[in-house]
């Protein structure tokens, strides 16, 4: 995954209330309450959608935006990553495969069933 910084833009705001109603008030990803805001995964399409966006607390959108989950503890994710939500899905694989397991059999079990294309950085099928 490219490693150049992606600014959040302001029009995510709109979809504030409907994630927070369907993140209950949660990261999306490991559940925590500390800094929780709407991120917008890259590429962005031309509106803000739920399909792309998720409410992610201030540690998993640093990784999230650095591409780069070291010290991560991948079992966090392992709810996230069989998510119904595409939006959630795709960020747990992100880091999941920027993460220091990367490499786990079941990591690559997970990432094959959530559809997930490392090439691309994508959900395929
Ligand atoms: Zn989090």
């Amino acid at each position: 995954m490219s490693r150049k910084r992606t600014k959040q833009r302001a029009a995510v705001g709109v979809l504030g209330k409907d994630l927070t109603r369907r993140a209950k008030g949660r990261c999306e990803l490991c559940e925590s309450k500390t800094g929780v805001r709407p991120w917008e995964l890259v590429p962005f399409p031309d509106e803000p959608s739920m399909d792309r966006t998720l409410l992610a607390c201030a540690r998993c959108r640093e990784w999230l935006e650095q591409g780069e989950a070291r010290g991560m503890e991948a079992q966090v994710l392992t709810q996230a990553v069989w998510s119904e939500e595409p939006a959630i899905r795709l960020a747990a694989a992100r880091l999941l495969v920027a993460s220091d397991f990367s490499d786990d059999p079941w990591i690559r079990d997970a990432l094959d069933h959530a559809g997930f294309d490392e090439a691309q950085g994508e959900l395929v099928g």
